[in-house]
């Protein structure tokens, strides 16, 4: 199990996603990046800084 907290990339918000693909949590990422963020255009350098910033999910902080 795979998370990305968006507050590591845009301080303040509290969204975060989870899943067992760190390809999918990416991609939720990124959605999310674009829809709220207005990030119109996905660089390659966000997608970089998204993954650098997905860590393994422990069970212990089940959402
Ligand atoms: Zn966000």
């Amino acid at each position: 199990m795979k998370q990305f907290e968006c507050a590591t990339l845009v301080p303040g918000c509290e969204w975060h996603t989870r899943a067992n693909e760190e390809a999918e949590v990416i991609r939720r990422a990124v959605e999310h990046m674009r829809l709220v963020h207005g990030e119109t255009v996905i660089r390659e350098n966000m997608v970089q800084n998204i993954r650098a910033r997905v860590r393994e999910a422990k069970k212990e902080d089940a959402a």
